[in-house]
Order: structure tokens, then sequence, then C-alpha cells
């Protein structure tokens, strides 16, 4: 059995792993790096880059599609467009497997050794993984997992057949006529909302009273229009109960507690991810978890000396750039930097018609803290960029202290407010009061204004409302 040592080794190359391999190497860490499957892990191979991808071609598709006969107020006509998802999905594929080429060519400029397998704790220094060509033993003085997250799945509603996670919605090559959706959460209705767009028709069963749950109800108000617009049915209250016998149906138990059958070609369930801590020795080891994820402190250090965990395996937010800020931060504590670690400011988005974009603290969890709040809010039904781009639903919300003015949170929903999530998180980062954001002058005509525009509102004195 072929036996090296290393550093550092990583265990997964998504972008936790990647990222922390990348920057070992370029600090001069002797650094291996493990995986499995493709590099780039869940977000580019089954994750952010193909839904993405696959979210772009539905909106293109549904923008042309309003503009035959002439309905159009652009002025544009066209005649019956089609669409060939199995080309669609081809375009997404060559986009994944350029960006593969490209985490590999990084970590190997980096000096980073990758070894294609299975890695399996042998014991806290010692990690055994099946190759193509055999079984390999790499002993490392130190070990960041990175090793993700995966769809989970129902009992009663297993994966197999007309039931489908995220990953094979990814890769579907007919649109389905009948799609039902088990969860309402931000991958679902990304997804459900790119398939109605495409032309199936969308069902999204929920069991919570409210879509996006983990959002405001102001905030998600006009994805939940949009939904509607679009015709996708909306079950708020139901539970998914199972399969029916013909396979041809989802089985749902109403908020009213009736039996209803939801017909459905595919049934894609999204009901959340949990992190993958199985099949890679983690009995060997014995770390503490934090229910069903590995327990970390402030600098992703285990319960275990020389052993770090990064990503999703670690618990929420399951975001890339979660991962990889956490993956850089632990590649330089290894090479021996001081660094510490504030998640107050990593943005979320939910890549929805409209967008949603949130940093820092809501409304809600801003009141929590005690003191006096003040909010500002800009409509994008008065910004003259959203109006050319017939995205006048939606808004920035400013969130700070009354008393210093320190900005705690900003949350925005609209069309393509995603490019906004960089200015928010600068905000917060570099504790921005909202004089600051108000006194920064923001280019005409573009939708950050409405950023601006919120600021000053929250001061009091906005100018274009
Ligand atoms: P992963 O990306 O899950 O990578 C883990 C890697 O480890 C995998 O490649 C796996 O093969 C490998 N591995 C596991 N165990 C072993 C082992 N024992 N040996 C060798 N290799 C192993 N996040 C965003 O921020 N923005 C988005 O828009 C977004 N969209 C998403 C859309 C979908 C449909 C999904 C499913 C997820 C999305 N996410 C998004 C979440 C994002 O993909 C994850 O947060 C991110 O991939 C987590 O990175 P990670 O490095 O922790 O783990």
């Amino acid at each position: 059995m072929k036996e090296i040592s290393c550093k550092l080794l990583v265990m997964g190359a998504g972008p936790g792993g990647y990222v922390c391999a990348i920057r070992a190497g370029q600090l001069g860490v002797d650094t291996v790096i493990v995986e499995a499957g493709k590099p780039g892990g869940t977000c580019l191979n089954v994750g952010c880059i193909p839904s993405k991808a696959l979210i772009h071609a539905a909106e293109e598709f549904e923008k042309v599609s309003h503009m035959e006969g002439g309905n159009s107020p652009l002025g544009i006509s066209v005649t019956a467009p089609t669409l060939d998802l199995a080309r669609t999905v081809a375009w997404k594929d060559g986009i994944v497997s350029r960006l593969n080429s490209g985490v590999a060519g990084l970590l190997k400029k980096a000096g980073v050794k990758t070894v294609h397998g299975w890695a399996m704790f042998r014991d806290g220094k010692t990690v055994a993984v099946e190759t193509e060509t055999g079984s390999q033993v790499i002993r490392a003085e130190t070990i960041v997992i990175a090793t993700g997250s995966a769809p989970v799945d129902l009992s009663f509603l297993p994966f197999g057949g007309p039931v489908i996670s995220s990953t094979e919605a990814l890769a579907l090559n007919e649109v389905p006529q009948k799609l039902a959706v088990v969860g309402g959460g931000y991958i679902g209705l990304e997804l459900g909302m790119a398939f109605a767009k495409m032309g199936a028709e969308v069902t999204v069963v929920e069991a919570l009273p409210r879509v996006l749950a983990q959002y405001d109800a102001e905030l998600t108000r006009p994805v939940v229009k949009r939904l509607n617009a679009l015709g996708v049915e909306v079950m708020l209250g139901a539970k998914a109960k199972g399969l029916s016998t013909k396979g041809d149906a989802l089985l749902v138990e109403t908020s009213d507690g009736k039996n209803a059958k939801v017909a459905a070609d595919r049934i894609l369930v999204t009901v959340g991810r949990k992190p993958v801590t199985e099949g890679w020795g983690l009995e060997q080891i014995d770390l503490d978890r934090a229910g069903k994820f590995i327990r970390i402190d402030d600098q992703c250090r285990t319960s275990m000396r020389g052993i770090f965990a990064i990503g999703d395996v670690t618990g929420e937010p399951m975001l890339a750039h979660r991962a990889m800020a956490q993956g850089e931060m632990v590649a330089e504590i290894i090479a021996g930097h001081k660094r510490s670690w504030d998640k107050r400011s990593i943005p979320a988005v939910c890549f929805t018609d409209p967008e949603l974009v949130t940093a820092g603290l809501s409304p809600e969890e801003a009141k929590a803290l005690g003191g006096e709040i003040k909010i500002g809010m800009f409509p994008f039904a008065a910004n003259g960029r959203a109006m050319t781009k017939l995205g006048e639903d939606g808004f920035v919300r400013v969130v700070a202290r009354a008393d210093n003015h320190l900005v705690l949170g900003i949350q925005a929903v609209g069309q393509g407010v995603s490019e906004l999530a960089a200015a928010f998180g600068l905000a917060l980062e570099m504790g921005a009061r909202l004089e600051d954001i108000a006194g920064t002058i923001h280019a005409h005509p573009t939708q950050g204004e409405g950023f601006q525009e919120a600021a000053l509102k929250a001061l009091g004195h906005a100018l274009h409302i």
C-alpha cells in the first residue's frame, strides 16, 4: 500500500475544501486534497452554478415567450419560441466542465497534490484513500474536513423513479409536464419557478404557513406575487405523504386535514440538506457534534487537536461563500497567521424571481437586541433603472441603530438584486453608518441608488420618494 505524508490534508474539494487547499498551497504549506467526485463539490457540479445556468435559460425563454404575438411593451415581437432542454443542459454541463478544469488548474498552480478517491479516517492523523489504482495511506499533521452536504430524503418518498432531488432536476432532458415540488425553501422555489417558466405546470407543497419562511413576509411578498403570476399553485400547511400506487401523483394532506392527489410526472423533493458525516470514519475519531453537524469553534477547530472542519458539514448557513471564507481562514491559521471569524456580514441570496438578498440582521432580529432602531425602505417603483427593466416590484430596506445610526442589516427584493449583495456585505463589514451609505455617490441610473435612498429615508430625507 502506497503511503505519503504531508503537512495538511483536506477532505473534499467543494468550495470550502478547494479554497482552503489553494490558500494553504499559496502560503507554502505542503498540502494534499482528496476528492471522490469532481473538483468544485456540490456548488459547482450540482448546486450554485448549474442551478443558476438553468434559471437564466428559463428566464430568457420566458422573456421571449412574452414577446410572442407582439404583446411586449418593449415593441419586440417574436414567433413561437421553443426550448430544447437537452441543449440547455449540455450548455450548462459545458460551463461546469470548464470550471472543473479551472479549479483543478488552480490547485495545481498552488502546488497542491490532488488524490482522487474516497477518504476514510483511520485515526486522527491518518486517512486511507481508495483510488482507481489501489489504496493509499496519507499521514498529515493537520486535517481539514470539508465533506459538505447531501439532499435530505423522506422515508415515505424515497428518491428514485419520478421522485428526484435537485441533483437530478438539474440534469433533466425534458421539461416535466406536471412538476410537484415538496418544500418551498430557496432550492425548491428557485428550481420550481425555473421549470414553470419553461412550461411545466408546477405545484409547491409546503408544510409551513408560508414559503421562504426564513425571510419576513414583507420581503417575500413580491416572490409570492410572481409565483401566482407564473401560475404556480402553492399549497401551504400541506404535508406530502407519499407516492400514488401508479407513481403518477403526489399524495398530500392539505391544511384542513383532507387527502389530496397532486398529479405529477416528476416530484422534486427539496426539504433541506444534511451534513455528510457518514462513510468517512467519523467513528474512528469521535468528534463532538452539534446535532447532526460537526461542532466547531470560531476558528473552525473541532474538539480534536489538529482537526478542523469547514463548510456545510459544520452547519448553517449552508452557503458556498461561507465555506470558502472558512477555508481561506483555516489555511491561514494553519500557516501560522492570526485570523478570526465574523459571520455578521455573510450575505445570503435567493435566486427566485424576483431575487432576495439579506445581510446582517432583519428588522425583527434588530428589534430583539432591545435598543431603538430606524428602518428605511425605498421601492424600486421609484427607481428609473428598475422601470427600464420592467422590474418595479421590490425594494431595498436598511435597518440601523437609532442612537448612532450603525447599520445592522440590509435586505432587498427585486430583479437582479443579487448584484447588490457585495455592497451590502461591504457596508456591514466596514461598520457603515446610515450617513456613509447616504453620502456615497451612487451611479445613475442603477438599482444601487435604491440602497442610498433607503439610507436617506431612514435619516428622514429621501430625495426620490
Ligand atoms: P460540498 O460542496 O458539498 O463539497 C464537499 C465535497 O466533498 C464533495 O465534492 C464530495 O464529493 C467530497 N467528499 C465528501 N466526503 C468525501 C470523502 N470521504 N472523501 C473524498 N471526498 C469526499 N450556495 C450558495 O452560496 N449560493 C447558491 O446560489 C447556492 N445554490 C445552491 C443550489 C443547489 C441546487 C444546491 C444543492 C446548493 C446550493 N448552494 C448554494 C449551497 C452550496 O452548494 C453549498 O453551501 C456548498 O457547496 C458547500 O460547500 P462545501 O465545501 O462545504 O461542501
